[in-house]
């Protein structure tokens, strides 16, 4: 054979997180047919499509019928109709203005949080938080950003950013220079959130050391606390220094409709070797030109409605039912004694395994004794450890029985 290999994939842990997960519950439950196991792990939502989505998908998808209002390929970008919906209803209230082609409709924040480092060197350093959204790191270590996996459960060559409750998962600034933050406030795991002074203090740090944010705010949308930002335009200066992401996965329940969208603000410049000035929007475009064909037009307009006023208030019932079930795990963990983050701004509740106990540990714990399935802490990171995620996503009816059961045990 002379082909080669991307040898990078290799230094990608084989066990996934979420596999890992399944296996035990799977095992679990063939050992156990009669349990009833609550999961509580994976971050997809439950409520389905909201009545007003539905309508505008289904009339979508009938003018692709009809020759006369068919659809072939849209604009790699995304239709303006959605590029405008955007501004107007999402940054505009925030006193933040873009223009339509700093605004890139995406199939997925995943996606566009995995592909954007391609416009960067390979030569670049990277930070991130940690525990950390596994997409971050994994697509660096594939792109060859990377060295391997270290004892101590880092990559080398990541600088690593710990978000302890030592340090009220407010990620301290590199000591070792860096050029690429990933941020992601509210955070996936912890569900906690940065203020506006400390986002400042990540926004100021780019500006004077040259570096670039990217901010993932696909959880935005939980956020019920008047002083915690939505954005990071939000904060004077970021337009220079940040790309932003934001998904209709958790905003609308679009896990399986696939939508979301990425700003890319023409502010943006980096010097290349050539001494060329180089706007990354123009970067980001080439990408997505050569790379993808767009999100299909009935899902964009399916994404378009939920900006008129019942698709507000439909939305908003949704997530409402969603921070319910994140305060009643929250506060259930409370009055175990566990202490508990997260849950408030978030669909995702961090709770402190019991003294002694590790977080795998404490997932079988909970998988056998109370047969709820939560998220081990330490597969998001090494600062993850000793930590335990669950999510806010499953019916309240599960939630309350989950939270019962776990009541009745003693740490
Ligand atoms: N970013 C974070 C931090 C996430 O937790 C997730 C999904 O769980 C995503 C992005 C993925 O969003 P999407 O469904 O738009 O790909």
């Amino acid at each position: 054979m002379v082909v080669k290999i991307n040898e990078n994939y290799l230094l990608i842990q084989n066990s996934y997180l979420f596999v890992e997960v399944e296996r035990r519950a799977n095992k679990y439950q063939e050992e156990n047919p009669d349990k009833n196991i609550i999961k509580m792990g994976i971050g997809d939502v439950t409520k389905p499509l909201a009545k007003t989505v539905v309508k505008a998908f289904k009339d979508a998808v009938e003018e692709m019928g009809h020759s006369d209002t068919f659809h072939g390929y849209g604009p790699e970008q995304g239709y303006d109709f959605l590029q405008k919906a955007i501004i107007d209803n999402e940054f505009k209230p925030l006193g933040v203005n873009f223009d339509l082609d700093e605004v890139f409709i995406s199939d997925g924040a995943k996606c566009d949080t995995g592909n954007i480092q391609e416009i960067f060197g390979i030569d670049n350093t990277i930070a991130v938080t940690d525990p950390v959204y596994p997409v971050y790191v994994d697509t660096n270590v594939m792109a060859g950003r990377t060295g391997p996996i270290m004892d101590n459960g880092m990559f080398e060559g990541i600088v690593y950013l710990p978000c302890t409750e030592e340090n009220d998962f407010v990620p301290e600034l590199p000591k070792e220079p860096v050029d690429i933050i990933y941020l992601c406030f509210p955070n996936n795991p912890t569900g906690e959130t940065l203020t506006k002074e400390q986002l400042t203090v990540f926004v100021n740090y780019a500006i004077e050391n040259d570096a670039i944010i990217l901010f993932d705010a696909a959880y935005e949308c939980f956020i019920q606390e008047e002083d915690v930002p939505h954005s990071i335009y939000e904060i004077p200066g970021a337009k220079k220094v940040a790309i932003e992401f934001r998904s209709y996965s958790k905003t609308a329940g679009f896990t399986g409709t696939r939508c979301a969208y990425t700003i890319v603000p023409k502010d943006i410049e980096i010097t290349a070797s050539n001494k060329e000035i180089v706007k990354l929007n123009d970067l980001w475009n080439r990408r997505q030109t050569t790379k993808f064909n767009g999100v299909s037009y009935p899902v964009q307009r399916a994404a378009e409605s939920i900006y008129t006023e019942q698709g507000q208030k439909e939305i908003k019932e949704n997530l409402a039912y969603y921070n319910e079930n994140a305060k009643l795990i929250r506060e259930s963990f409370l009055k175990m004694g566990l202490n508990t983050y997260g849950g408030v701004n978030s669909p995702y509740v961090w709770v402190k395994t019991p003294e002694g106990v590790d977080s795998w540990k404490f997932f079988d714990i909970l998988l056998e004794e109370a047969n709820v399935v939560g998220t081990p802490g330490s597969g998001f990171g090494p600062s993850g450890e000793g930590y335990l995620r669950l999510t806010a996503f499953n019916t309240h009816e599960n939630t309350k029985e989950a939270m019962d059961r776990i009541s009745k045990l003693s740490f």
